[in-house]
């Protein structure tokens, strides 16, 4: 069927009802892509308690992913909020714009916020609050790309798959607990927020959701993320069976130059720092990774120096 752009108006999108929204997708032609993630959240309960949750009011500015039809969208909008909105599927960016691109305070960067975002950072001053029901498939990656490329908000309300919220969660010694648990944790307060059943979407998922508060880090800023951290963070973890030796050790190799013994580098550091060579990286605290990336970061750079020195 054609799309018919005049066929529903804003005002009576309903965004509760799963029959309303299909019947409307099949009005506009829009077809549901399941590469893109795409749910649409009709408890009207949950989209409320999300956005209270981002604990702001009139004039904040808020980036949104993924707005797909815009109900968390219009629920910013309604308080409001400035909403910075980024969309993949040009179906929905057509009728976002229909919806909402007259409305004060909203502006829709369309394309994959993977590659967009950094363009629209640039664009203003950095928005310290996000909110994103986010697609399965980027949720975790993109999480992971703003910290490591040092954009950090304030406050973010995530709905990620359940698996991916206890990973985000996981403390030291659980097998949930991973590197990405540690980028998260250097820079964020992670508080979990309600479980949402997949009846709470359409189309309904195959597995639940949660909602996840994070909490930009005051305590440790700047000593949280030494050069080295997150390469570090990684190496440390690629063989969780290894020890932090072993894995140190390769790590290290790669640093120093062809002949020196990565072992003078790698059990300075770790005693420094307190942590016995047999221990396993899912055992390590935030801060210690923090601490022992920052000791082989002066360690590998003094060896360095010393190289320089003997030439
Ligand atoms: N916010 C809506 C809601 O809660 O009902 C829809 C959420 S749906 C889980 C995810 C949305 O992200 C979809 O609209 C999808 O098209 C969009 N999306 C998927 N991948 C994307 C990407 N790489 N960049 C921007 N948007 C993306």
């Amino acid at each position: 069927m054609p799309p018919c752009p005049e066929s529903a108006p804003p005002e009576v999108i309903n965004y509760d009802s799963a029959a309303a929204l299909r019947a409307l997708l099949e009005e506009r032609g829009l077809g549901m892509r399941k590469k893109f993630g795409q749910n649409f959240l009709i408890n009207p309960g949950i989209r409320k308690r999300l956005v209270d949750a981002l604990e702001i009011g009139a004039g904040e500015r808020v980036w949104e992913v993924g707005p797909g039809l815009g109900a968390m969208t219009k629920e910013l909008l309604d308080r409001g909020m400035n909403v910075r909105a980024f969309e993949i599927d040009p179906g929905f960016i057509g009728l976002l714009k229909e919806l909402f691109i007259e409305k004060p305070g909203f502006t829709l960067v369309e394309g994959d916020v993977l590659k967009t975002w950094h363009q629209a950072d640039q664009a203003e001053a950095p928005a310290p609050y996000l909110l994103g029901n986010l697609p399965y498939n980027i949720g975790a990656v993109l999480l992971a790309n703003f910290i490591e490329e040092g954009r950090f908000f304030k406050r973010m309300i995530v709905t990620v798959q359940k698996e991916v919220a206890r990973r985000m969660a996981a403390k030291p010694g659980g097998s949930d607990y991973s590197s990405f648990s540690v980028l998260i944790g250097s820079a964020y307060k992670v508080s979990p927020l309600m479980v949402i059943g997949a009846s709470s979407f359409y189309p309904a998922p195959r597995v639940d959701s949660q909602g996840i508060r994070l909490d930009l880090r005051t305590d440790m800023d700047g000593r949280a993320r030494p050069p080295l951290f997150y390469p570090l963070v990684r190496q440390l973890f690629s063989s969780r069976r290894k020890t932090i030796k072993n894995n140190l050790q390769s790590f290290v190799s790669s640093r120093i130059m062809k002949g020196d013994d990565p072992l003078d580098i790698v059990l300075p550091a770790l005693e420094q720092c307190g942590i016995k060579p047999e221990e396993r990286a899912e055992n390590l605290t935030v801060e210690q990774f923090a601490e022992l990336a920052e000791k082989v970061f002066f360690l590998t750079g003094k060896r360095g120096e010393e190289c320089h020195d003997l030439r």
